[in-house]
């Protein structure tokens, strides 16, 4: 763990260890931080605050620069690192690395954007002037799905805007946490500014940051139960929150679109990081006209997906996560075979070539979906795709929104007043219009209703760190 500067052990003087979910090989251990570990880090933070919130923004941003420079230096190390621990093939995490600099190197431009306001006031003898202050001592928690960008999409706005930082990665991906930490340490961030708690059981951790009252903000990203359960313990003691969550992001096709190159896009998307993206596809709308085409040429793209260790040339499919990932993707293709599903590839484990040692699944593509099923309704967060068709515009928006999620949604039209239509209908945070990568460092990221409050990215994002103060001056 790194605490006010120094690399430490748990005050319990435990440790747990890490495993490879593509092999079930242990790569490594890390100390099993507590609750006395965490307000130590809390303290190293709130101290830290007193100097780094006077730091100017062109000394904040020449941190982040630095941090930004070594993260690429070391993008195949990250990258490899990333690949053991999570699982995802070797290419899509040096993407992962790229996107998670992109973070550092934006907010140290945008640390330099932080303006204020002088506003006219009703009294000729009064001014008013607004200016953005730090939120204060951040508290953040991170999933394993993404383990390096969701830190820098945290850590960066937050050390921008001068806020300090304690940080619990997830349990299953703290070595990425740590290689992420010797950067911090390296670029010379003073002690302090930026903590490292690991622990094993996260409870703790979340119970001091909503409850300890030099935590100013907490920033979270995992799943709607637990952020809900994080947000009520946090609205006790009124403190700020950035949440998010899961989503369940409708595709939609039209009757217009190009059904192959539809299908193309759903086959690059849907199983990026073996579906465990919270803005993975997770019910695919195709016009009843066009169904055939699409399905067979997903069909096809899919059967031609290899599986296995991301390490290898090659590999598309690696692990979920663990045993109970595999059982809940598994629960729901069953579900949905028994309510009268077709099942068009895929569908059961992958088990040859060492793969029964880790947690593989294989990319699965179902037909004749319906509203009945569990898959309509729960997030997958697996190599799943469940086509669904519509008729029209108006019951297509309609089912689109029917879901208590609102993060990603996806339209394949080339025709621009529906896609504004849609666009303006869809009530979803991120939308792609015959486009699957709607994200990037500068543009705002996050989820309507219950996948989440606040946004991370853009200048949206740094916004999240900040508090706006009003000066009114009487001269
Ligand atoms: P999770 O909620 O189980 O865990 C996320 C983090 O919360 C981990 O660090 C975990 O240790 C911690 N945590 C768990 N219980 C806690 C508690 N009681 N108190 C404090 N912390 C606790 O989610 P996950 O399975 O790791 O991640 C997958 C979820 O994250 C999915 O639902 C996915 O959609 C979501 N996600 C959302 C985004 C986004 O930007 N909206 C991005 C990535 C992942």
């Amino acid at each position: 763990m790194y605490i006010n500067g120094q690399w430490c052990e748990a005050k319990s003087g435990t440790r747990f260890d890490v495993t490879n979910p593509a092999t079930g090989e242990v790569i490594g251990d890390v100390p099993n931080g507590g609750r006395e570990d965490v307000v130590a880090a809390i303290d190293a933070a709130a101290e830290a605050f007193k100097t780094w919130s006077k730091t100017t923004a062109y000394q904040r941003s020449a941190f982040l620069y630095r941090a930004y420079n070594l993260m690429i230096e070391k993008k195949e190390h990250l990258a490899v690192t990333m690949t053991k621990e999570q699982g995802k093939p070797l290419k899509a995490s040096r993407n992962e690395v790229q996107y998670g600099a992109d973070f550092l190197l934006w907010y140290a431009e945008e640390a330099k954007r932080i303006y204020g306001e002088t506003l006219p006031a009703p009294r000729g003898d009064q001014r008013f002037m607004v200016q953005q202050h730090p939120v204060g001592v951040v508290g953040a928690i991170t999933p394993w799905n993404y383990p390096i960008s969701m830190i820098t999409r945290k850590v960066g706005p937050a050390l921008a805007a001068g806020c300090t930082v304690v940080l619990k990665p997830a349990e299953a991906t703290p070595l990425c946490a740590v290689e992420m930490y010797k950067i911090f340490e390296e670029a010379g961030l003073p002690a302090g500014v930026v903590n490292l708690v690991t622990a094993e059981k996260p409870a703790e951790i979340g119970e001091e940051f909503t409850n300890n009252p030099k935590i100013a903000k907490l920033t979270f990203t995992g799943s709607t139960g637990v952020g809900k359960m994080l947000n009520q313990a946090a609205a006790a003691n009124m403190k700020r929150v950035s949440m998010e969550l899961g989503g369940h992001a409708p595709f939609i096709v039209c009757d217009d679109a190009d059904p192959e190159h539809a299908a193309k896009g759903v086959s690059l998307v849907k199983f990026l990081n073996t579906g465990q993206a919270c803005i993975s596809p997770n019910r695919l709308f195709v016009h009843k006209s066009i169904a055939e085409p699409f399905i067979e040429t997903l069909e096809a793209r899919v059967r031609k997906m290899r599986g296995g260790n991301g390490l290898e040339d090659g590999i598309s499919i690696g692990p979920l996560v663990n045993e109970a990932a595999v059982a809940k993707v598994d629960n729901q293709v069953k579900d949905a075979i028994s309510k009268g599903a077709r099942l068009v590839c895929g569908g059961h484990r992958l088990m040859d070539n060492g793969m029964d040692k880790g947690h593989f699944y294989a990319p699965t593509v179902l037909a004749d979906v319906t509203e009945d099923m569990l898959i309509y309704r729960e997030e997958t967060f697996g190599p799943v795709a469940p086509v669904l068709t519509f008729e029209s515009e108006e019951e297509v928006l309609e089912k689109a929104n029917d879901t208590n999620y609102g993060l990603a949604a996806y339209i394949y039209t080339p025709n621009i007043d529906r896609a504004f239509r849609m666009f303006e209908g869809l009530k979803f945070g991120i939308i792609g219009i015959n486009d699957i990568n709607p994200t990037a460092a500068a543009a705002p990221f996050g989820g309507m209703k219950e996948s989440g409050l606040g946004r991370e990215g853009g200048h949206e994002g740094i916004a999240e760190y900040l508090e706006t103060k009003l000066g009114g001056f009487s001269i």
